[in-house]
């Protein structure tokens, strides 16, 4: 379904979008980077207003989010179309295709959330929930007009301008942001985007809600000692406290490099683990992703793969009664 985009400026007889750094400039019939925005009749859209590609029900541990009600499960729905076109993409049958969809109103979405045990609420994913701003901008506000317990969770590649995302961002309780390396040679080349404006999302967001940051590690592109450490010391300037998860690429669509060594996920995680508070890996087997309090190493959250035991109560060390970043 067709809705108009809210962030544009007229140029002529064309419009610039206004939702994401591409500020593309969009002629009629034609589609901005992201497949999904176009310009019908004069009129500014996006085509895939409430068109739901995916839906399940995933733990919060698998978006991830191990910070943010721990052992919880969340509705996770997702569209079609990115503004990033990372050659490693494990979702790109949506992110670059336009799939066969299921049309969900935001009142029909609102329904679904109370009526699944051990339901949090509901997390915007699969594709980049960014590209379906015009849908999860009405769900969220929706979703907390009627029930403000209930969770909206962002998982997203943090490629949005100031303005829409302040918009949203007081409908929002936790996002997990990707930052997928520290160079503009990586996001130009593998990415098609620019570091930057990923930067400024996180820095944005931290203010408003749980943030969480997940760094997928390319063999040879991303996973140098240096890269890892700057990536941290970045994290540990906005907040050390953000939780950060390290992930094993393995080879995807047009990425043909082998499978990311273990042991550089596991000297990534050291040299992270300098800088932040909780460093966890994913994509491994067998690694310990417990949380332990940052002060005295009680354990306080047990994880095997998506099985997890909750030791803490609230956002204190039950042993030493230091404070956690940390939302039961
Ligand atoms: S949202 Fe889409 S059309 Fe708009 S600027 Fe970004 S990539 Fe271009």
């Amino acid at each position: 379904m067709g809705k108009k985009i809210p962030f544009y400026e007229e140029v002529k007889d064309k419009v610039r979008c206004r939702i994401c750094p591409h500020n593309c400039l969009i002629d009629e019939d034609k589609f901005g980077i992201c497949g999904v925005r176009t310009l019908e009749s004069k009129v500014p859209i996006a085509i895939n207003y409430g068109e739901v590609t995916s839906m399940g029900v995933d733990p919060i541990e698998k978006k991830p989010l191990y910070h943010f009600k721990p052992s919880k499960d969340i509705l996770s729905i997702g569209s079609f179309g990115c503004n990033m076109t990372c050659s490693f993409c494990q979702n790109y049958e949506i992110s670059q295709g336009k799939p066969q969809t299921q049309y969900i109103n935001v009142e029909k979405l609102i329904g679904i959330i109370p009526t699944i045990e051990n339901n949090i609420g509901v997390a915007f994913t699969y594709n980049e929930p960014f590209m379906w701003y015009e849908y999860i901008y009405d769900a969220a506000k929706g979703i907390k007009e009627s029930n403000t317990d209930t969770s909206v969770v962002v998982v997203t590649n943090g490629y949005i301008n100031e303005e829409p995302l302040k918009k949203l961002l007081p409908y929002v309780d936790a996002m997990n942001i990707d930052l997928k390396g520290y160079t503009n040679r990586y996001y130009n080349n593998i990415c098609g985007a620019k570091l930057e404006p990923v930067l400024e999302t996180i820095k944005r967001c931290s203010e408003y809600c749980h943030v969480e940051i997940t760094t997928l590690l390319v063999s040879e592109e991303n996973d140098s000692l240096e890269e890892s450490r700057q990536i941290a010391e970045f994290i540990a300037s906005v907040d050390e406290n953000i939780p950060l998860h390290l992930s094993r690429y393995f080879p995807r669509y047009k990425m043909e490099n082998e499978a990311t060594k273990i042991e550089k996920i596991t000297e990534a995680q050291n040299e992270a683990k300098k800088y932040l508070k909780h460093v966890y890996v994913g994509n491994v087997q067998g690694v310990d992703n417990n949380t332990y309090c940052d002060n005295c190493n009680e354990l306080l959250i047990e994880r095997n793969g998506y099985s997890t035991n909750v030791f803490i109560k609230d956002n204190k060390c039950p042993k030493c009664g230091k404070e956690i970043n940390i939302i039961l």
